[in-house]
């Protein structure tokens, strides 16, 4: 993976300038304050999928586009947007909710 430094800045935490990582500290420094936080964002189909529902909602809508082709199975559907078969079940769930509304 090819992550571009950010630009230089003097780091909030330790006060060495060094590449921007986020919130105004190096990644060193971000590392350890939020170890569990750095799963890339906005990155489909990455480690760690978003959940923020922006991130969601513009899944559901490729899975129904997906599966607006009935020749595809809820299975190939799934594995086509990168969810999990039980995902899959609640998006339908989700689709019919919306479109019976
Ligand atoms: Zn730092």
């Amino acid at each position: 993976m090819n992550r571009r430094p950010g630009p230089l800045r003097e780091c909030v935490k330790c006060r060495k300038v060094k590449p921007h990582h986020a919130r105004g500290e190096c990644l060193g420094c971000y590392r350890k304050r939020y170890p569990k936080c750095d799963a890339p964002i906005g990155n489909p189909g990455g480690k760690g999928q978003s959940r923020d529902p922006g991130a969601v909602a513009s899944r559901v809508e490729d899975y129904a586009f997906v599966r607006s082709d009935r020749s595809v199975s809820r299975a190939e559907a799934a594995a086509r947007v990168g969810i999990s078969y039980r995902t899959a079940m609640r998006y339908d769930q989700r689709l019919n909710e919306t479109s019976n509304a």
